[in-house]
C-alpha cells in the first residue's frame, strides 16, 4: 500500500528497540510500519511494540492500528456490517475505543468500566470528519487501492487477497452453533440471518466504538452482550495497550462476526482493506496539523 517503498532501516534500531520495520512514503508522509510478533497478539505486545518504536523513531507524533477485527451484527442491520468492511474508531461519548473485560462488578450485577482511553488526536479526528463527508459523495477509493496491490503483486490473488465472494460471507443467528471442520459447509443455511443483498464487492466503512478486549471471542451471545453494554460495532484486541501510550486511531477490517463460525478465510481480504482504508485515510490528514501535534515521546515523559 505504499507509494514509496524504503526498506528497512539503514541504521540499526535503538538497542532497546526489538522490533522489525518497513519505511516507505504514502501520500505526503513518511511511515513506519511495525508489525506484532507473530502468535503475540494483544494489548501487552502492542504496547510493547509501540514503546520500543519511539526509542528509534523519536519524532513520531501520531499513529494508526491497522490489522483485522471482528463485527458485531445487530438486529436493525444499522450499521449493517459484513465481511471485508472497514471499522473507523471514532464515537464523541467514549473516543472510540472501550476496554470491555477490565473493570468492576456493581452490587447489583453490573460492570463498570474502570479504563479510560484517550481520544484520538485532533489532526487524525479532523481528517476522519473530512473521510467521512468526502464518502457522502464518492466512493472510497478501498477497493482501488486493493487492485492496485495486486496488480503489482499478482501473487497475493493467490495468498487470497482478493474478495472471497458475496456468497462466503454467512451470518448466523446468534443462537445457532457451528457444527464442525474449518468451514460452514455442513452449517444449516436456514439458520442464516436474511440481510439484503449487496449489489457489489465495495466494503463500506463504518464509524463507530470498537471494543478492545485480552480474549478471542468465539461466542456470539458474548458478542451481543459487549454490543448492548458499550454500542460497539467491531470487537479486537490490540487497541487497549496502544491508546494511552500513542495516539491513534485503529482501523480494523472484519473478518469474521465473533462467533462459533469464526474461521480465516476472510483473514488476507480483511487485513488488505483496512490497509486501503488506511492509505485513503492519510490523503485527508493534513501535513500541518500533524506537525502542530507534540511527539509522542514528550508525551509518554510526561506521564
Ligand atoms: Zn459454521
Amino acid at each position: 500500500m505504499m507509494d514509496e517503498e524504503h526498506g528497512e532501516p539503514q541504521t540499526p534500531p535503538a538497542a532497546a528497540d526489538n522490533n522489525s520495520y518497513i519505511l516507505g512514503s504514502m501520500g505526503k508522509f513518511k511511515v513506519v510500519v511495525a508489525c506484532l510478533p507473530m502468535h503475540q497478539l494483544g494489548a501487552f505486545s502492542a504496547a510493547a511494540v509501540a514503546k520500543e518504536m519511539f526509542f528509534s523513531f523519536p519524532r513520531i507524533r501520531v499513529g494508526m492500528l491497522v490489522g483485522i477485527g471482528a463485527g458485531i451484527p445487530n438486529d436493525d442491520n444499522d450499521p449493517d456490517i459484513r465481511l471485508g468492511d472497514v471499522v473507523i474508531s471514532s464515537s464523541p461519548e467514549s473516543g472510540g475505543v472501550v476496554v470491555y473485560d477490565f473493570g468492576k462488578k456493581l452490587a447489583d450485577g453490573s460492570f463498570q468500566s474502570l479504563s479510560v482511553l484517550s481520544r484520538p488526536p485532533r489532526s487524525l479526528g479532523s481528517a476522519l470528519g473530512k473521510l467521512k463527508a468526502e464518502h457522502e459523495m464518492h466512493e472510497n477509493k478501498v477497493v482501488h487501492y486493493i487492485e492496485e496491490m495486486l496488480e503489482k503483486y499478482p501473487i497475493m490473488r493467490k495468498k487470497k487477497y482478493s474478495h472471497p465472494g458475496l456468497s462466503a460471507d454467512r451470518l448466523f443467528q446468534a443462537n445457532y452453533l457451528h457444527v464442525s471442520g474449518k468451514t460452514c459447509a455442513k452449517c444449516d443455511t436456514s439458520t442464516q440471518v436474511e440481510r439484503e443483498e449487496r449489489l457489489d464487492e465495495n466494503p463500506v466503512i463504518h464509524y463507530g466504538t470498537i471494543a478492545s478486549g485480552s480474549a478471542v471471542i468465539k461466542d456470539a451471545l458474548t458478542r451481543d452482550e459487549i454490543r448492548d453494554k458499550h454500542g460497539a460495532i467491531c470487537l479486537e484486541m490490540e487497541a487497549a495497550g496502544l491508546m494511552n501510550n500513542f495516539p491513534c486511531i485503529v482501523i480494523r477490517g472484519i473478518s469474521d462476526y465473533a462467533d462459533s463460525h469464526k474461521n480465516d478465510h476472510w483473514q488476507p481480504f480483511a487485513a488488505a482493506t483496512a490497509a486501503a482504508c488506511a492509505k485513503e485515510f492519510l490523503e485527508h490528514v493534513q501535513p500541518k496539523a500533524v506537525d502542530g501535534e507534540p511527539v509522542v515521546k514528550d508525551i509518554l515523559n510526561q506521564g
